[in-house]
């Protein structure tokens, strides 16, 4: 095996050759590439990225180079992730089914659920969705209601909805949780199971956001028949299956300072606004909030750093999970909120329906923060996890 300092400058070399520059510029909500049956390219550099991403399996380079991923160790494919960061190289693809539902399939599928799910995955072939809340559960997820029932068989027969399933309309397939015992008490009467989107009596129906952008959707079922294969975990088990999902959804959070979502540079924003042409600082308060901002964010990068290595020292790290989401969502909040004060009305304008340039993006995207800390599970929710898991402080 190659050693670290050779692999590192391998993909240096191999990145700066084949991500095109258009592809190392910061990301828009609109310029994101989401894999799926019907994958969709802006322009010719994103299908070429997108290509030799696959090809090389570097969509998830640390899974099994036989089902597509790039076969790397833990270490290798962390170094991938920072050499992208370096050179500012965008995600390739956007995929929940990667960031959550890969790694649970990964542990807990079964050898014909991987060869089903996870090839089509990693060649960008199959898009997912997450159906978890429902108008009455979504902190309280355990009091979902959509059943199924299970057939002589093994089939199950789902009845119910589902709601804020982001892209839902656009997905090829759905992970869910369903109750398949309505007499257990509520975490022991729940499975997980794999619904392909196709399935008859499945309709799903869009959701308007304030943003005037609409990723949500509501799903519903009447009487959708799902064969008995696609159950992941123990019937009746699906409660521990999410649990591990939500793990990896909040892992991924986490990263959003490493390009798995929009973000902003604050310094390179705010520089404008703060300094003249000569470089003198006008607005001393800003500067030290900023000061403050950035050395948060420095912080938050450090201790990240520290989770992932214990991670790959194959550390429990369920609990820093969830402050490593809390914090970078609530970090990005508080960055958007100092960058529309500092640049005043002018963070509020808003052109067309799509996201346009750097500037015009400030305001949805400071909209768009907001959401994250509310999806993954809110940070009350995480607040609540925390002081019980992590602090071990009474319910
Ligand atoms: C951008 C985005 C994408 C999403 N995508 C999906 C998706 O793809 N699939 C999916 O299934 N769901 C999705 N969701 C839904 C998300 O999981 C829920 O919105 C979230 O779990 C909160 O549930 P709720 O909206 O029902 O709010 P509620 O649970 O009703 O909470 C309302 C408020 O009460 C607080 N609260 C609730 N319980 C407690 C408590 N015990 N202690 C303290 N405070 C509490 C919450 O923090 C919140 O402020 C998405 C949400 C967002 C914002």
């Amino acid at each position: 095996m190659q050693d670290t300092d050779t692999f590192r400058a391998d993909t240096r070399a191999w990145l700066q050759a084949n991500c095109p520059e258009s592809m190392r510029q910061p990301i828009t909500p609109d310029e994101m590439v989401w894999s799926g049956s019907s994958v969709r390219f802006g322009s010719e550099d994103q299908r070429l990225w997108f290509e030799r991403m696959r090809d090389r399996g570097w969509f998830a380079p640390g899974w099994p180079a036989a089902l597509g991923g790039g076969g790397l160790t833990p270490r290798q494919a962390r170094i991938v992730e920072e050499e992208m960061l370096r050179l500012g190289c965008r995600q390739p693809q956007f995929n929940l089914g990667v960031w959550m539902l890969g790694p649970v399939l990964l542990e807990l599928g079964t050898e014909a659920q991987k060869q089903e799910h996870l090839v089509p995955m990693m060649q960008g072939r199959a898009r997912w969705c997450q159906g978890f809340s429902e108008p009455n559960a979504g902190s309280d997820l355990a009091s979902l209601k959509t059943a199924a029932r299970i057939e002589d068989n093994g089939d199950f027969v789902i009845n119910g909805s589902k709601i804020w399933t982001s892209y839902g309309d656009a997905a090829d397939w759905m992970y869910a949780l369903v109750r398949t015992d309505p007499t257990a008490r509520k975490q022991e009467g729940i499975s997980f199971v794999l619904i392909d989107m196709k399935s008859p009596g499945i309709t799903v129906k869009p959701i308007e956001l304030i943003s005037g952008k609409s990723s949500f959707c509501e799903v519903f079922f009447d009487e959708v028949r799902v064969p008995a294969r696609q159950l992941v975990g123990p019937l009746h088990g699906g409660w521990t299956v999410a649990k591990k999902l939500l793990q990896h959804e909040r892992a991924a959070m986490s990263k959003f300072s490493e390009g798995s979502a929009p973000s902003h540079d604050a310094l390179a924003v705010a520089r404008p606004y703060l300094f003249d042409a000569d470089g003198t600082l006008l607005e001393p308060v800003w500067r030290d909030r900023l000061a403050a901002l950035l050395m948060d964010s420095q912080a938050f990068g450090l201790t990240h750093q520290r989770v992932l290595e214990q991670a790959m020292a194959r550390m429990d790290v369920s609990g820093p999970s969830s402050i490593m989401k809390l914090v970078q969502t609530e970090q990005e909040v508080a960055k958007y909120e100092l960058l529309m004060q500092v640049m005043g009305q002018r963070g509020l304008s808003w052109e067309g329906d799509e996201f346009s340039s750097q500037e015009h993006d400030i305001g949805r995207l400071w909209l768009l923060s907001k959401t994250y800390t509310i999806a993954g599970g809110s940070s009350e929710v995480q607040l609540n996890i925390i002081a019980k898991r992590v602090l071990g402080l009474p319910g």
